[in-house]
């Protein structure tokens, strides 16, 4: 990790863990005039969902915002042509470092059948950068519910549901495999919150989780005879 510089953002929770951007240390300056979320994207052709980097200038609102993969695009290498649009190359689609960038054609598919398994994943430039960040401080204060919002192409919230009908990532940290159908992950049977793509991811985040997992309790009904 020497010869390079890189930039981390932090993007807050979505599909039920925190994600995060990496992208050039040139570009960090982007932050004093864009706030940044996740975003979640839901495949309109069934294949699941997917987590974008989302960025909306500060001054103007959620109404000027745009994908920070797209921004980036359009900041170092022009325009993007109608037709046109910008994939992740390692299809990682956090990992907004320009030489992950790359303009393709629409119909371009970028499906789930080129990506690496996890185990390439621990290999990944964002594996490696977001084990260098300090412990995420959001993560002590599950559960909470997540809120999902959807915005249309003016920024728009067009639609916020909770996390029961939510998408989620696999919540080993380094895997990005995403549902595609609800409900379609294990569950973490202890805490009832993490889910898992299989029994790897499991087994590979336990370590990390086991530090968050506490045991969802049943609520205890104690009953007692009416008092006279
Ligand atoms: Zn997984
Ligand atoms: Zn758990």
């Amino acid at each position: 990790m020497s010869g390079f510089k890189l930039g981390i953002l932090r993007l807050g929770r979505a599909a039920g863990k925190t994600k995060y951007a990496l992208l050039d240390e040139r570009d960090i300056s982007l932050v004093e005039h864009f706030h940044f979320e996740a975003k979640l994207e839901v495949d309109r052709d069934g294949n699941g969902a997917k987590i974008y980097a989302y960025a909306y200038d500060v001054g103007r609102g959620r109404a000027f915002g745009q994908y920070l993969h797209e921004l980036l695009w359009e900041k170092h290498c022009g325009g993007i042509a109608p037709g046109y649009k910008v994939i992740h190359k390692n299809s990682v689609t956090v990992d907004n470092r320009l030489e992950n960038l790359e303009l393709v054609p629409g119909s371009h598919s970028s499906g789930r059948s080129d990506e690496p398994f996890t185990k390439n994943r621990e290999q990944s430039l964002y594996w490696v950068a977001i084990q260098q960040l300090p412990i995420d401080p959001l993560e002590d204060h599950l559960p909470e519910r997540v809120r999902t919002k959807f915005y249309n192409a003016n920024g728009e919230i067009v639609e916020e549901e909770d996390d029961s009908t939510c998408y989620y990532e696999c919540h080993y940290a380094p895997c990005t495999n995403m549902e595609r159908e609800l409900r379609e992950f294990s569950i973490c049977g202890r805490c009832q919150q993490a889910r898992y793509c299989g029994t790897y991811c499991q087994q590979r985040d336990w370590p990390m989780h086991k530090r968050y997992c506490r045991e969802k309790r049943r609520p205890v009904i104690t009953e007692r005879p009416p008092e006279r």
